[in-house]
């Protein structure tokens, strides 16, 4: 006997009205609202927009940062009541894999909550964060601050190029900041070409060190260095405290080899341990005498508009880019071109200008 078949507990109807509801795409006034009293969720659902590559979803994106660049006294009006981009403080911190760059976020980002900061991280990984073990958001990482109700924490996004992942974090800073965060950290893994990205779109650029033996400038690319407002060495803690401190003098007397940079801020070297909290609030009080110098300089909007400078610039590469690159014929003349360069029978300077002259006989 089988018995009475039973009902299923779970109200279909209903349960497909929530799905579908859940899933329902937002108009951009119902984002725009969202984003404004900092609905969290609405926040996520913006960046995600940001992030896709649907035509239709970029076109809606840029209507609404549109509308959060507005709050900015930077490109025009000013809203009261909201937090600006004016009021915001942007950080970028970089380091090599094992410095203790989530370590030092935790422990700073606590330290900022508690005084009432809203604080989002971002985070930069052009090599794509998905496979590897070191990202953002995972689940070992920020445990605390995952938590906290006034710290919103997201990936990277997992693009290809450097260049598009950048585009999307400088457009969620817009979104984080409408939505009334007002630290944002950019987190990047310190190998290579991101650095110079994530210098690219924050106020200030904090370089995460340890105290190491022999040369320490051996590690980090000179470049690099130069383009830190302070210099921190983490883990500055038991036996390695007075190692720290030595390399503390070393790195104070290397950043002042370079010219100064105009800012009216003289880059620091400080220690500071992420797992003791040691020396914590004092980085917070670093970046706040930058903020209050740069502010009087001038140099804080200039830095600034600057940036917004060089955005115009690499939107328009981006958009000339994709048009071209995007055109069936020309990917299909572009494969067959290459493959007569790889049997070497064509000269490749060559097959560029034919191409070039192709694409502007569209027009
Ligand atoms: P990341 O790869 O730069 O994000 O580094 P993590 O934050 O994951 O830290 C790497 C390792 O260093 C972990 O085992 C941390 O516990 C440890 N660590 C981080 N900060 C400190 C510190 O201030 N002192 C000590 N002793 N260890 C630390």
């Amino acid at each position: 006997m089988d018995g009475i078949s039973q009902p299923s507990p779970i109200n279909e109807e209903a349960a497909s009205k929530f799905r579908a509801h859940r899933n329902r795409s937002l108009d951009t006034q119902e984002y725009l609202s969202g984003i404004f009293s900092g609905n969290r969720t609405i926040l996520s659902k913006a960046i995600t927009l940001v992030e896709s590559s649907l035509p239709s979803h970029q076109a809606q994106a840029q209507e609404i940062i549109a509308e959060c660049l507005k709050l900015s006294t930077e490109t025009g009006s000013h809203t009261k009541g909201h937090t600006s981009h004016a009021n915001s403080i942007r950080i970028g911190i970089t380091g090599v894999p094992g410095v203790g760059k989530s370590t030092f976020i935790e422990a700073l980002g606590i330290h900022l909550t508690s005084k009432g900061h809203k604080l989002a991280v971002l985070a930069i990984d052009p090599s794509s964060s998905r496979s590897k073990g070191s990202i953002l958001g995972d689940k070992t990482r920020m445990e605390e601050l995952s938590v906290d109700a006034n710290a919103f924490i997201r990936p990277s996004p997992a693009s290809g190029s450097l260049g598009g992942v950048a585009r999307k974090t400088r457009e969620t800073i817009v979104l984080c900041e409408a939505a009334g965060f007002d630290v944002i950290f950019v987190e990047t893994v310190g190998v290579g070409q991101s650095e110079t990205t994530v210098h690219s779109m924050v106020d200030f650029f904090l370089l995460l060190m340890l105290a190491g033996a022999g040369d320490e400038l051996q590690g980090i690319k000179r470049g690099i260095i130069e383009m830190a407002d302070a210099i921190v060495i983490n883990k500055a803690d038991g036996d390695n405290l007075a190692k720290a401190k030595i390399a503390r003098v070393e790195y104070a007397n290397a950043l002042h080899l370079f010219p100064p940079p105009g800012s009216g801020w003289i880059p620091e070297a400080d220690i500071c341990s992420a797992r003791t909290k040691m020396g914590i609030d004092h980085v917070w009080e670093l970046i706040m005498e930058h903020r209050k110098v740069t502010g009087e300089t001038g140099f804080f909007h200039l830095r600034r508009m600057e940036q917004n400078r060089q955005v115009f610039r690499e939107t328009i590469e981006a958009g000339l880019h994709d048009h071209f690159f995007n055109r069936s014929e020309i990917s299909h003349h572009i494969a067959s071109l290459e493959t007569e360069i790889m049997n070497g029978r064509l000269n490749p300077y060559q097959a560029a200008q034919e191409m070039l002259e192709k694409y502007y006989r569209m027009f």
